[in-house]
């Protein structure tokens, strides 16, 4: 797969602080806006951008980011971590409106040892969980079978955005001005 790469370690150790950096598959995604169907992007926001896995853990799986390159929660400020957490809340009522999920992992990996597959750039896992789902890796490794149903499910997450305005980020706390730009 193309990508597979992106997602060495061994590529990734030297990737550090702030700045956009051309090997980080965040910061390519948000650079390159006429891919994002080929890129999997479901929305760009103010200062967030909101991918699917192209390697999920289960059907669903996103990655919610901000638009900097920073590598964890210690350089992100307020206003960023509002916005990623208002995300979290959207994607939950995307997903639940799909696919119907029993319940869902959120969790954030920092560092390599922390076992983060792009430690340069801060992500927010959104997982969700069936019960009795956890052979799913093991049943759909044909990576070409999971990007097909990726696309398809990317088109339903779009679709079903338009019908609900998501994501809906409510009032910008300083601006006073609402910060959607889908
Ligand atoms: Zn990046």
């Amino acid at each position: 797969m193309e990508h597979s790469n992106l997602w060495a370690p061994w590529r990734l150790g030297y990737i550090q602080g702030l700045g956009n950096s051309p090997d980080c598959f965040i910061c390519h995604n948000l650079n390159h806006p006429q891919l994002d169907q080929e890129n999997l992007v479901l929305w760009r926001t103010g200062a967030s951008i909101v991918v699917l896995n192209r390697f999920p853990y289960n059907n669903g799986h996103l990655l919610i980011a901000p638009a900097r390159h920073i590598p964890d929660l210690t350089q992100a400020s307020d206003q960023e971590l509002l916005e990623l957490i208002k995300l979290v809340r959207e994607s939950q009522k995307a997903l639940s409106l799909i696919i119907k999920p029993h319940g869902f992992n959120v969790g954030m990996n920092f560092g390599r040892c922390g076992g983060a597959g792009l430690p340069g750039h801060l992500h927010i896992h959104v997982v969700p969980r069936w019960q009795g789902d956890t052979n799913f890796m093991s049943v759909c490794s044909d990576t070409k079978v999971i990007s097909q149903s990726l696309a398809e499910l990317l088109q339903m997450l779009k679709q079903v955005s338009k019908e609900h305005n998501l994501p809906s980020l409510t009032i910008d706390d300083r601006t006073g001005t609402t910060k959607n730009e889908r």
